[in-house]
């Protein structure tokens, strides 16, 4: 294939590269080292929050909304929708990190967002037990985004546009060429005039970022009160507690309610040294947030899945120009996903143009001071 683009790696930022890419006329190579929608990198676990409010910094709020509107048009060309609209909980300190983060977000963006003490906490969502000491926000455009369904439906729309998506090829160097690019895989070496690198937890490879990585294991809960913890009556839910910070997606199944922590584990400098086994010690955290805060979730664990974070020193991802005809995205520090249709677009910009106007000032490449 003659390709415009080629993009490396496909879990959520390279399929979205690629769709992008695709849906503006351009021919795409897309090359994934394992099987699409795989359990290895990031980009799997059935569910991910959406939501506007960002503590983590206001500037991601346009570029929430725009996502939205990135899932709607999938959902218009699939026919089947990605995104369920739930209440998201931010629960904390009331001069808390989370708590302040939600309400500057809200207030500079003028989201409507629902202000609750504790008792209002308790007896809306009577799961929670939270004492006197915390607030909550309440976000109704919150949501939940199917992971592995969107990110399919992304491949096949971008598939129908012509792009060529090759899984099972690892690509091993790249080079500029001439005035292109060329890169080399396990199977051949092909060429193009630009290059998309989206390696997610093995960026490094390809960049002198100082990405770290990290492991995380989410639980699905039965919950002894099952009904507590269906979508129309449990919000999805942040909570900044002495412990950490967790986070949750009421029941979408009989696996029950979705508990994990956020962060909270050691930073590693390479995928390949994560332990994907499940032991009785990762369980710990969680449990200790459980009988705490969501005492009736307690219970047999119906189901659970490892999956990596990628992080930036300063948890902000990283997108920019690497080389004139190249261009990258990583670093999505563990809250990326909600966002992939708009960072394909971000892409797409910069692959094409040098330039976007999106609002990605914040993810540029920059020295970064250690947190
Ligand atoms: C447990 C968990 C919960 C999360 N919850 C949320 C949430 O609620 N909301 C949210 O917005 N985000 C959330 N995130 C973060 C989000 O899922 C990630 O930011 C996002 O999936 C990162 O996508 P990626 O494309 O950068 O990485 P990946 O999906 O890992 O994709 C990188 C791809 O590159 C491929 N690759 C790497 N090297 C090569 C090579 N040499 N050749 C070919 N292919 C290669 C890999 O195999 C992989 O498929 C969560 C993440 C985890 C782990």
């Amino acid at each position: 294939m003659n390709a415009d683009t080629i993009v490396i790696g496909l879990g959520a930022m390279g399929l979205s590269a690629a769709w992008q890419l695709s849906r503006r006329g351009q021919r795409v190579l897309g090359l994934e080292q394992f099987g699409l929608a795989h359990d290895r990198g990031s980009s799997h676990g059935q569910t991910r929050i959406i939501r506007q409010a960002y503590y983590e910094h206001p500037d991601y709020v346009p570029l929430a909304r725009r996502a939205y509107e990135g899932w709607f048009d999938l959902e218009q060309s699939d026919g089947r929708r990605f995104v369920t609209i739930c209440p998201c909980l931010s629960l904390g300190p009331v001069s808390g990190e989370l708590i302040l983060g939600v309400r500057r977000a809200a207030r500079e963006h003028s989201l409507p967002v629902e202000e609750l003490n504790a008792s209002d906490v308790r007896r809306r969502f009577p799961a929670f037990e939270v004492g006197d000491d915390m607030v909550g926000i309440l976000e109704h455009t919150a949501g939940i985004v199917a992971v592995e369904d969107s990110l399919l439906a992304m491949a096949a729309d971008a598939r129908r546009f012509g792009v060529e998506l090759r899984e099972n090829e690892t690509v091993v160097a790249w080079r500029l060429d001439g005035s292109g690019v060329s890169v080399e895989t396990t199977s051949g070496t092909y060429r193009a005039e630009r290059l998309v690198i989206t390696a997610g937890p093995w960026a490094r490879r390809f960049l002198d970022e100082p990405l770290t990585v990290m492991r995380q294991v989410v639980f699905w809960f039965a919950g002894t009160k099952r009904q507590q913890f269906r979508r129309d009556v449990f919000p999805v839910f942040i909570a900044d507690t002495p412990g950490g910070y967790y986070y949750g997606i009421p029941a979408l199944d009989t696996r029950g309610v979705k508990v994990a922590q956020h962060y909270g584990a050691d930073e590693l400098p390479s995928p390949d040294a994560i332990n994907r086994q499940v032991g009785p010690a990762d369980e710990a955290a969680v449990r200790a947030f459980l009988q705490r805060y969501l005492p009736s979730a307690d219970d047999r664990v119906e189901g659970l899945s490892v999956c990596l974070y990628t992080l930036t020193p300063d948890r902000h991802f990283l997108i920019d120009q690497l080389e004139e005809r190249v261009v990258f995205a990583a670093g999505f520090s563990g809250h990326g996903f909600k966002f992939a249709p708009v960072v394909g677009e971000i892409l797409a910009d910069l692959s094409m143009w040098g330039k976007t106007s999106l609002p990605a000032a914040l993810f540029r490449r920059r020295a970064f001071t250690p947190v």
